[in-house]
């Protein structure tokens, strides 16, 4: 299917919150919605619109697409998946692997640094994960 070119004189319904109305902002190449409040800027050949925020590190887009708004991230999404995985595995590995390697008798003490050392090393991949999970 094909996006549909997307009309400043036409009213959409919101992308982000779905309840809410896009209305054109006057004199300017952008929507804002009546219930969330989020600005979309509307791209130059008028087939995307963009959310306009600076609370995240990407920026989100939408096309009209059969009288509905399909967004344009989702591959990017896809391609993070391996990345949060990978920044996952490498504390369990570390975790496990590292104790064994030093030999370390099992103790409170080493159940201690397991856990102080995966809560450091995960917190990271938990930041990524709650960033792509609002996003979407
Ligand atoms: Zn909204």
């Amino acid at each position: 299917m094909k996006p549909e070119p997307i009309d400043l004189q036409e009213q959409y319904p919101c992308p982000r919150c779905k309840r809410g109305n896009l209305h054109a902002i006057i004199l300017t190449e952008a929507f804002g919605c009546d219930r969330c409040q989020q600005i979309f800027g509307l791209s130059e050949d008028n087939q995307t619109i963009e959310q306009l925020s600076t609370s995240y590190p990407y920026t989100k887009t939408w096309q009209w697409v059969a009288e509905g708004w399909r967004s344009k991230d989702h591959g990017l999404s896809g391609n993070y998946l391996p990345l949060v995985l990978g920044a996952l595995a490498i504390p369990l590995f570390m975790t496990f692997w590292l104790p064994r390697y030093f030999q370390l008798p099992p103790g409170p003490g080493v159940i201690l640094w397991i856990t102080l050392t995966f809560l450091l090393m995960t917190l990271p991949s938990l930041m990524l994960w709650l960033v792509l999970r609002d996003s979407r």
